[in-house]
């Protein structure tokens, strides 16, 4: 277009120095177009890694998110890396290329709504992994979500229809889902469980796997106390990196109490905590409120309380520990194996903590 419209400048006055601004301009062009791609395609570029780098902090001094790029410096770097993909001083790793990520929409193919900025992840999964950044609500907000048990720890194991249902594997799904929905409305939000090969899944049955890893890329050890350290640490630091903002750590969990009654889903806090407390009565509330409209006859039991658990009480932010039912009570296990009941629980929490980020903040 704008070269067309230059043409029609140089015809209309068909002087010399019109003529020599469209070459300029064509040679410019030609720059532009052809050689600049090229350029970018072929750009990895590669550092050297210092004493005491891991990944997180050598991506993080070049201005790569980690939470974006983990998965991605891993598969690039995969031969140059120790056990538990620590860095050696001294290597060249290669970065991510960062064009990859889409920071904006394709206009042609996505509607654009909200605030149209698209992000991935691969984390969740190839179906989920592109998030819309629907509002700014929770901006500014950070949570650290910890799905309970992983890695050789399946947590609690009940039954639903002949086949058997895993703990951890129910809370990721929920935890993860959690996430996406906190993305879209603008939080900051670090997965502490991760599993790279299960993304968000619309299964009933989710099959049991132990290859888990605690945040940012560490095998879980089998052993309860060093795993819950593993991952306190592993926000606790994080905590430091964002210090100032509001932050939460939430442990979403199944309850295994043997009796069989229904329990529906109830939220612990830290005895000293008052906005522990605070947030899980949003929480809470906000569950009751949206049972009630839509299924105004169910009635929910859903308590809030206090109970001394280790990552309640060893995680600097607010921690809110999230039990989301009877692993044995029928109807407690249902809720979490129909995915749309899973993608429920998730979108009533997020509101909720969007309510505790307004209210507290
Ligand atoms: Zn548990």
């Amino acid at each position: 277009m704008l070269f067309k419209g230059n043409k029609i400048v140089v015809n209309m006055f068909g002087s010399n120095l019109h003529i020599n601004s469209v070459t300029k301009i064509l040679f410019i062009l030609f720059l532009a177009i052809f050689l600049l791609p090229l350029n970018s395609q072929s750009q990895t570029k590669e550092v050297v890694a210092l004493k005491g780098d891991g990944i997180y902090r050598l991506l993080t001094r070049y201005g790569l998110s980690s939470v974006e790029y983990m998965d991605d410096f891993i598969a690039l770097n995969k031969s140059n890396l120790g056990q538990n993909n620590t860095l050696f001083a001294g290597v060249k790793y290669k970065l991510p290329d960062t064009a990859k990520l889409p920071a904006t929409p394709a206009a042609s193919t996505t509607p654009s709504k909200g605030t149209g900025k698209m992000v991935h992840y691969d984390i969740f999964g190839s179906k989920y992994a592109d998030v819309e950044i629907l509002s700014n609500d929770l901006k500014g907000a950070v949570y650290y979500l910890v799905g309970g048990h992983g890695g050789p720890d399946p947590g609690a194991v009940g039954k639903y229809n002949g086949y058997h249902v895993y703990e951890d594997e129910y809370a990721y799904d929920v935890t993860l889902r959690l996430a996406r929905k906190l993305i879209e409305n603008g939080a900051t939000v670090y997965m502490i469980t991760r599993d790279k090969n299960d993304g968000i899944r619309d299964e009933y049955s989710l099959k049991a796997d132990k290859d888990e890893v605690c945040y940012p890329n560490l095998k879980i050890p089998l052993n309860q106390t060093k795993r819950l350290r593993q991952r306190t640490d592993a926000v606790n630091q994080l905590y430091k990196k964002h210090k100032g903002s509001f932050q939460r750590m939430i442990a979403v969990h199944v309850d295994s109490r043997s009796r069989s009654e229904n329990i529906d889903i109830f939220f612990y806090h830290d005895k000293r905590s008052e906005t522990g407390e605070k947030a899980c009565k949003i929480l809470r509330d906000t569950i009751e409120k949206k049972y009630h409209e839509h299924q105004p006859n169910r009635g929910y039991t859903g308590t809030v309380s206090n109970r001394n658990l280790y990552v309640v009480r060893s995680t600097w932010p607010t921690a809110i520990f999230i039990e989301l039912g009877n692993m044995n009570h029928q109807r407690d296990v249902k809720r979490l194996v129909i995915p749309d009941n899973r993608q429920a629980v998730a979108n009533w929490l997020t509101l909720g903590l969007i309510t505790d980020y307004k209210t507290n903040k």
